[in-house]
């Protein structure tokens, strides 16, 4: 039977879903609120570069994807931290070196998979369409079009809320009794800035080494840019939205710049569109969205960032969305006529791996802006990678986890957890073997005192692992 489904958005996910189901045989009805991108004059989405990773790539390839979006990509294969000095070290992400996050732009990214979807011929992509209402029982959408108030309407066997963090359709659902919802925002907000390209310099046309992502951690805030195919940084500032240092506070450029001399010395000779981008540029918020169930019906479904919006310190949002789009996908295939049941087997499948993304894209937050810069942090990465070496199949770091493999989220979130237990308890005793042997070499105690005390530090040792399970 030749099944139907109406894609709410034609953003990143609602692509490239669009694109696996016109191929497993599904009509495709994809209806997005903005203007065509491929049309002069349509805003392309927001001018922000992304990071693509192991679970991105491996899904893009799957569309046969991959290569084109690697044509324009820059490899980022470690962390550049730059200090207030202007002093920059380098750290690579993984003990291999192979493995690299990509800098793609958003909107060529966006672009590239919208072809793809509307060169499926299953796949029909109507634009100015904003959803409005939806009736799962009837399997109907209701949209409207901003510009002529006309209003249309689409019936499928499957309807996908694909309709980014703040879905129509998520807010529909919410009506429903039984339907959980959070949104946590965060107090930052972020600020796009442009390093420019340059002319002359080690790695013209770029200004700074574009093989790495760099970072100006600086406590409560930070600075980060992505390099560009034309040699240009897209820059995001996290600033806290009010207080100490927040965009509040810091308004207008000549106060922006003046803060920039201090925390963000080296690169601000490097943007001579400073003060237009700073008064220019928006401060966007970010928030993160849990909800429960996603679905309604047994024909209604969220996908995406509609269905789990997360903070972007992880660089997964994107690549979590298309994981989805893989999931929902094979679920579909695998229950055949039976969509409800397809629809449950991706939800168990996605939820649980939604809620543990989110968390560590909250983590790592506070590791970017505020650890990276530490003696600490760079010690226990180096360790990470040294275990990693010793061990590669039990013990891998959770960078490379959630990065450079598909070991689902949840799994990397457990197995991180419990190797940094155990390195705790590794480094307690091994403090402890050494307070030992001090006591014993300098002959202050008898041999059953100094006994006692390393039964006692062994039982503290284990107390310690056994609390921190
Ligand atoms: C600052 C920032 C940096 C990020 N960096 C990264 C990164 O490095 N790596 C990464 O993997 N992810 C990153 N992300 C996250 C990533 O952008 C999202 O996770 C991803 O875009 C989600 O894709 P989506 O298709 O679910 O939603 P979107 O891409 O937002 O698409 C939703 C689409 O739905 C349309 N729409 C909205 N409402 C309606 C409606 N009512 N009716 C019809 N259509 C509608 C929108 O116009 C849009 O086209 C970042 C996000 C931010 C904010």
């Amino acid at each position: 039977m030749n099944k139907s489904v109406v894609i709410v958005g034609a953003g990143l996910a609602g692509c490239l879903l669009a694109v696996y189901l016109s191929r497993a045989g599904w009509t495709v009805d994809v209806r997005e609120r903005r203007g065509d991108p491929r049309a002069r004059g349509h805003a392309a989405g927001r001018s922000i570069n992304l990071a693509i990773s192991a679970r991105g790539l491996k899904a893009l390839r799957r569309a046969g994807l991959e290569e084109t979006i690697l044509r324009n990509a820059i490899r980022m294969p470690g962390r550049m931290i730059h200090s207030r000095a202007g002093a920059q070290e380098f750290h690579q992400y993984s003990r291999d070196p192979n493995h690299a996050i990509q800098s793609v732009s958003r909107s060529a990214l966006n672009l590239a998979l919208l072809e793809a979807a509307a060169a499926e011929k299953n796949v029909r992509i109507t634009f100015h369409q904003r959803c409005v209402e939806v009736a799962a029982a009837s399997g109907t959408v209701i949209f409207i079009d901003d510009s002529t108030q006309h209003t249309s309407s689409a019936v499928a066997d499957l309807i996908v809320g694909a309709d980014g963090a703040y879905s129509a359709l998520r807010g529909i659902m919410q009506k429903n009794e039984g339907f959980d919802y959070s949104q946590e925002w965060l107090g930052h907000g972020y600020k796009e800035m442009q390093i420019q390209p340059v002319t002359s310099g080690e790695h013209a046309p770029f200004a700074m080494n574009p093989n790495a992502l760099h970072i100006w951690p600086r406590g409560a805030s930070m600075m980060i840019a992505l390099p560009n195919p034309d040699g240009s940084f897209t820059c995001t500032l996290f600033w806290p939205h009010s207080g100490s240092g927040s965009f509040a506070e810091i308004s207008g450029a000549a106060n922006g710049r003046a803060h920039f001399q201090r925390d963000y010395g080296d690169a601000l000779p490097l943007m001579p569109t400073f003060d237009a981008d700073f008064d220019a540029n928006p401060v966007g918020s970010m928030l993160t969205v849990r909800c429960n169930p996603w679905s309604q019906g047994g024909r209604v479904v969220l996908l995406g960032d509609a269905a789990h919006a997360i903070v972007p310190f992880f660089g997964q949002g994107a690549n979590a969305s298309f994981e989805d789009c893989e999931s929902l996908t094979d679920a579909l295939a695998a229950h055949g006529d039976n969509i409800a049941a397809a629809i449950s087997t991706y939800e168990l499948d996605r939820k649980r791996n939604a809620d543990a993304i989110a968390e560590m894209a909250l983590t790592n937050f506070v590791e970017m802006r505020d650890k990276t810069a530490s003696r600490m942090f760079k010690w226990k990465k180096k360790l990470d990678h040294f275990m990693h070496a010793m061990f590669p199949k039990s013990f891998i770091p959770r960078y490379d986890m959630v990065s450079f493999s598909n070991i689902p989220y949840a799994d990397a979130l457990q197995k991180s957890r419990k190797q940094d237990a155990m390195l705790s308890r590794f480094g307690i005793f091994f403090l402890c073997c050494i307070f030992v042997g001090l006591w014993a070499a300098l002959d202050m105690s008898s041999f059953n005192v100094t006994m006692s005390i390393f039964m006692g530090i062994v039982i503290l040792f284990f107390w310690v692992g056994k609390r921190r399970k």
